[in-house]
């Protein structure tokens, strides 16, 4: 591997030359299944035609102006966001990074506009929201800090899944002004919080007049079964973000607000060169119409339950295995020992998966996959698992 790329990432030596729908093709030809989709970005698969040709027309027509100009692609898009989630407009960025810093400013203007000068934001334990300086902040991973200090001020930290923490330190800390919050931990490990945390969480906000701002980046765009994963708490944020999967590859962030919120950011105060530019709205448009068109939420739903029946199937009495979870297409299967071999062991298998947090088997496989190809993402895992020494 060349040496004139930083090395910020341990590469698995493996080059991959084209993709169709769940599987890749390395140089070799050797067929890959994919069921992690370049970190649950790929939802519809490779080379989906539908984005395709979207992207395609839209690269031979304009690509980009900037934002000094009316985009009618953006509006659209903003328009049809706002429609699927309960919000009230939208900022576009180019990752799920700057969403989240779109967010997080939200919040410090927010404060200020009540006259808090060094408003906090409540942060969890085991989060992740991202690699620049406020979002690693954010980020409740000392391996994502080390190094990087003086971190940012303005966080408070508080345990995943424990609303008490919450409530505890809203008595306390004058200066709090929103909760961000993943309703699923990603990175961390799939890991699904009590079904009314969410609720219990807009509670507090509502009683203190915090902000509630989800980081949808990885649980959004249709991957837990529904379009954003509060739809499941019938709830609304006051800001929600959203990224990986909205382009299927071509970069974009949302950050999406309403109310008070939504009226933060006015002309001057934030900005993007790329953001939401007509390429990458094309792609996001040629996503919403798949999801809705080909009932892919629906999908989601039903190959998750698939998958983690014939895991627990085929996986009963089994010692190594803590926990099997789900939400939708965000499949876990969690081991009691460490197991990060697994990942070059499936590779040479031809599956694509990721290992998080040392024992943590993580699936966040495409929602267009047949059932067909669920059983064998399954049966491979399976059977890395069973030959474990
Ligand atoms: C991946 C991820 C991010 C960061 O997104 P980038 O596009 O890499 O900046 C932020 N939040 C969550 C929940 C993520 O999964």
């Amino acid at each position: 591997m060349t040496e004139s790329i930083m090395p910020t990432y341990n590469r698995i030596p493996v080059s991959m030359v084209r993709g169709e729908g769940s599987y890749l093709y390395d140089e070799d030809g050797k067929a890959y299944l994919d069921a992690l989709t370049g970190l649950a970005v790929v939802g519809l698969g490779h080379a989906h035609p539908g984005v395709a040709a979207a992207i395609a027309e839209q690269a031979a027509t304009l690509m980009h102006t900037s934002n000094l100009y009316r985009i009618p692609l953006q509006e659209r898009l903003a328009d049809r966001l706002c429609e699927i989630s309960g919000m009230e407009n939208v900022f576009f960025g180019n990752s799920g990074a700057e969403a989240n810093e779109a967010a997080l400013k939200i919040a410090r203007i927010y404060g200020h506009s009540k006259n808090i000068a060094t408003p906090d934001v409540i942060v969890m334990d085991m989060s992740f929201h991202g690699r620049t300086m406020a979002t690693l902040t954010a980020t409740g991973n000392r391996k994502v800090h080390a190094g990087f200090e003086p971190l940012l001020s303005g966080f408070v930290r508080a345990p995943f899944n424990d609303i008490e923490s919450v409530k505890n330190i809203g008595a306390n800390n004058k200066n709090v002004v929103a909760v961000f919050v993943e309703p699923i931990l990603g990175e961390s490990g799939v890991h699904i919080p009590a079904d009314n945390y969410l609720n219990e969480l807009r509670a507090v906000c509502d009683q203190h007049g915090w902000l509630l701002m989800l980081d949808e980046v990885q649980t959004g765009n249709g991957r837990t079964g529904k379009f954003f994963a509060y739809q499941h708490a019938g709830i609304l944020p006051d800001v929600v973000t959203t990224a990986k999967g909205l382009a299927n590859g071509v970069p974009i962030g949302a950050c999406l607000a309403s109310g008070e919120a939504a009226k933060m950011l006015v002309a001057g105060t934030h900005g993007s060169t790329f953001g939401g530019n007509f390429l990458s709205c094309a792609a996001a448009h040629a996503v919403l119409d798949a999801i809705e068109n080909d009932g892919l939420m629906d999908r989601a739903t039903e190959l998750g339950d698939r998958m983690v029946a014939r895991f627990e199937d085929a996986l009963k009495g089994n010692n190594r295995i803590d926990d099997i979870r789900n939400k939708g297409l965000m499949v876990a299967v969690q081991l009691t020992e460490p197991c990060t071999q697994l990942i070059g062991e499936a590779v040479d298998a031809g599956l694509l998966i990721n290992v998080t947090s040392d024992t943590i088997i993580r699936m966040l496989p495409p929602l267009t996959m047949s059932d067909d190809e669920a059983d064998t993402i399954v049966d491979k895992v399976v059977a890395l698992i069973n030959s474990l020494g």
